[in-house]
């Protein structure tokens, strides 16, 4: 596929048709193993002299489409899906980071990776020191010879800042260290590999998917961050590694290209803690790629509408939405979101915690779900569900405040989704 066009690609990177039968949709391998021609190619297998399929927990056929689907989109070298976004998150981190090691992230997260890493990650003795992306030199600040990684999301809700991508990757390459993109909100609109970013993980559940079906994730390796020539830096692809006969990753892979962070994600990770994806979910998942650039644009469009809506309601005190920031935030909103800026827009409703019940109550079009990037209009009350688990200041920190409502937009005809949130304002504002 020589293409470059994301939309292209996501119709035909990774597969053309099954070569016995000629079917043109990718088939659902539904296999747990594979047989192998003879013990030699076994054993080639097991040390990774030649690449072929072992057992479903490692590679599917059917998974592998959607791996090389994803890598081609993004513009990454090689991709790794797996059962879910928060095993990607998790994995991104434990692939470069072990015990007494630190990893620098942004506060604005997902509440689910917030908790990854306070709680799961630091238990595991891996210190995840959080910093404000709104001043890209405190990564630099936060920085020291135990640090393996940035991490940040591209469009975090709620507060909907684009993170200074460039900014903090050129930071992150003069110390050797690779910055880790989240960009599950803003597939195809922004592209972290053009900016920097050495790796990028998604939530598979949402935009990318796109149809509320299939919980996945995945991790690309852009194949641009040079980790032999960061080797005390990052011991993890640089030691030889006991857990597979001594293999020093970034040594072991070289006849395959830039893919030591991937393939160790993969033999390593995946192997021993097992998230991984079903090939069914992969294939679904493959069939909400294909139509993900025309949903992205319609997102977009109608998420645009409902910010310019919301700020002419008087039940509204404040519209969250890349088209509201100022000062450096709006700066880096044009840098990084020219395509479109995104399906989420929050609002803060001027009666409070009170008025987001009686808003999310009245509903009827919109779901209320814990979700976003369906095809279908979503919305939820952050502080008493999805960052329920933070305390008052850990939500403030990531910008929920009681009376915030969060919409994921979707991309049914726009007239009726304004008149759904016309009359939830109305019962919000009795
Ligand atoms: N990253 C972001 C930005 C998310 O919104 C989510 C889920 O809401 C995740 C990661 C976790 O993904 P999953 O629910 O697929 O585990």
């Amino acid at each position: 596929m020589t293409s470059k066009h994301p939309e292209t690609l996501a119709l035909h990177a990774g597969w053309r048709r099954d070569e016995a039968t000629h079917a043109v949709a990718v088939p659902i391998y539904q296999t747990t193993s594979y047989q192998f021609d003879n013990t030699e190619n076994a054993a080639n297998l097991f040390a990774l002299r030649e690449m072929g399929n072992i057992y479903t927990r490692i590679m599917n056929p059917t998974t592998d489409v959607l791996e090389q689907r994803l890598a081609a989109m993004e513009g990454g070298v090689a991709a790794l899906a797996v059962a879910s976004g928060q095993a990607a998150s998790a994995f991104t981190v434990q692939n470069l980071a072990r015990a007494g090691d630190n990893v620098v992230a942004s506060t604005d997260l997902y509440g689910g990776t917030w908790n990854l890493f306070n709680n799961t990650l630091r238990a595991q003795g891996i210190d995840v020191r959080f910093v404000d992306p709104g001043e890209p030199e405190a990564f630099a600040r936060a920085t020291d010879d135990r640090t393996r990684a940035y991490y940040a999301e591209t469009l975090p809700n709620p507060k909907l800042r684009p993170f200074p991508i460039a900014e903090v990757a050129a930071i992150g390459r003069g110390f050797g260290i690779p910055l880790i993109m989240d960009n599950t909100a803003a597939p195809l609109i922004v592209r972290p590999f053009d900016h920097g970013a050495a790796v990028v993980m998604y939530s598979l559940t949402k935009y990318l998917g796109g149809h509320g079906n299939s919980i996945g994730g995945a991790i690309i390796d852009g194949g641009n961050f040079d980790w032999a020539a960061h080797a005390a830096r990052q011991p993890a692809l640089n030691t030889p590694d006991p857990s597979y006969h001594g293999a020093v990753w970034t040594e072991a892979v070289k006849p395959l290209g830039p893919v030591a962070y991937i393939i160790r994600a993969r033999t390593v990770l995946l192997r021993d803690l097992g998230a991984a994806i079903s090939p069914f979910n992969a294939f679904l998942i493959l069939q909400g790629i294909e139509t993900v650039a025309l949903r992205m644009k319609a997102h977009c469009e109608n998420t645009l509408a409902v910010a310019n809506f919301l700020r002419a309601r008087p039940e509204v005190a404040r519209v969250i939405h890349p088209s509201t920031l100022t000062g450096r935030a709006a700066e880096w909103a044009a840098k990084y979101m020219p395509r479109g800026q995104g399906g989420l827009v929050g609002c803060e409703l001027a009666g409070g915690a009170e008025a987001g019940r009686r808003f999310i109550d009245a509903l009827k079009l919109l779901y209320h779900v814990a979700n976003i990037g369906d095809a279908r209009s979503l919305a939820i009350h952050p502080a008493s569900t999805t960052h329920s688990q933070l305390s008052e200041e850990e939500q403030a920190a990531t910008g929920v405040s009681p009376g915030y409502v969060r919409l994921s937009i979707g991309i049914e005809h726009i007239d009726d989704i304004l008149a759904d949130l016309a009359q939830a304002l109305e019962a919000a504002g009795r």
